[in-house]
């Protein structure tokens, strides 16, 4: 239908009578796709345009006659060296989301209990959150098993754990678990610091959407983790989302399908 907001383009059709026809094509879904892809690009651009300006500008000052003394040298070389780790990660997490966005995006799939999962993760996380003085709380996974890639999962739990300590580790403990649904098995990751207002809970899966962009890159954030965690868990079969209530810290949960389907009684 003609309706308001979609987008159409015309093209002449030649009639063998002499006339022509007009044909109307829905573009409107070609056409919000290439915003989407425009958008991306610009904002890739944006994101490593930051940190190269910074490097730019400070090798500039560096090389400036008379030299800079050792000591404010040191300190310019510092800031370079944190901006190409910018780089760096922007460019590892556009790789990651490139390759888990990709129709050949191949999962290494086996049956595994929900509650190995959850071992993996408080295994190769567990370290981390406690360094940095956090105490990583384990509310119980049943041994039920779902189809996952153990490593693709680690990447979720990994990223959903570093946002857990870098947002919300105020709160001075998070918590990791997992339960039995009807057909799958729901993971969570929660922390109990400041939160996320529902305005944005939606939006923080989209591609550098933060809630605070300052305070994302200051922890070393490129805005794409949760991004690769929702596209993950799809790939799987399962969905991912976010819970919270503003000053008593945020829940994050996503599902994966049964290995088998629970046995009727
Ligand atoms: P980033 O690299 O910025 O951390 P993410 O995609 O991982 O990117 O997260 C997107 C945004 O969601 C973050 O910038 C932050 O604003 C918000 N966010 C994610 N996890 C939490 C959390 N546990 N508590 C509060 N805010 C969070």
């Amino acid at each position: 239908s003609l309706s308001p907001g979609r987008v159409f383009e015309i093209s002449a059709v030649p009639l063998p009578s002499g006339g022509a026809l007009a044909v109307l094509h829905d573009v409107t879904r070609i056409e919000a796709a290439e915003r989407t892809r425009r958008d991306f690009i610009a904002n890739v651009s944006h994101e490593l345009r930051t940190p190269l300006t910074s490097i730019q500008g400070y090798v500039e000052t560096l090389m400036d006659d008379p030299m800079p003394d050792p000591e404010t040298t040191r300190e310019f070389l510092h800031i370079i060296q944190r901006s190409a780790r910018r780089m760096n990660r922007l460019t590892e997490d556009l790789l990651t989301l490139a390759g888990v966005e990709s129709p050949d995006y191949k999962l290494f799939r086996q049956s595994i209990p929900a509650s190995a999962l959850v071992d993996d993760a408080v295994a190769s996380m567990g370290g981390l959150v406690s360094d940095a003085g956090l105490r990583l709380d384990l509310d119980g996974a049943p041994d039920d098993k779902v189809m996952a890639d153990p490593d693709a999962m680690n990447q979720v739990f990994g990223n959903l754990i570093e946002n857990a300590m870098k947002y919300g580790g105020s709160g001075g403990r998070l918590s990791i678990g997992a339960r039995l649904l009807e057909n799958a098995v729901e993971f969570w990751v929660r922390d109990y610091g400041p939160g996320i207002a529902s305005e944005h809970l939606n939006r923080i899966f989209e591609r550098f959407y933060r809630v605070d962009k300052a305070r994302s890159r200051e922890s070393g954030g490129t805005g794409l983790g949760l991004a690769i965690v929702r596209h993950i868990v799809q790939a799987h079969g399962g969905d991912a989302r976010a819970e919270s209530e503003l000053g008593s810290g945020a829940a994050f949960y996503f599902t994966l399908p049964l290995a088998e389907p629970p046995t009727a009684l």
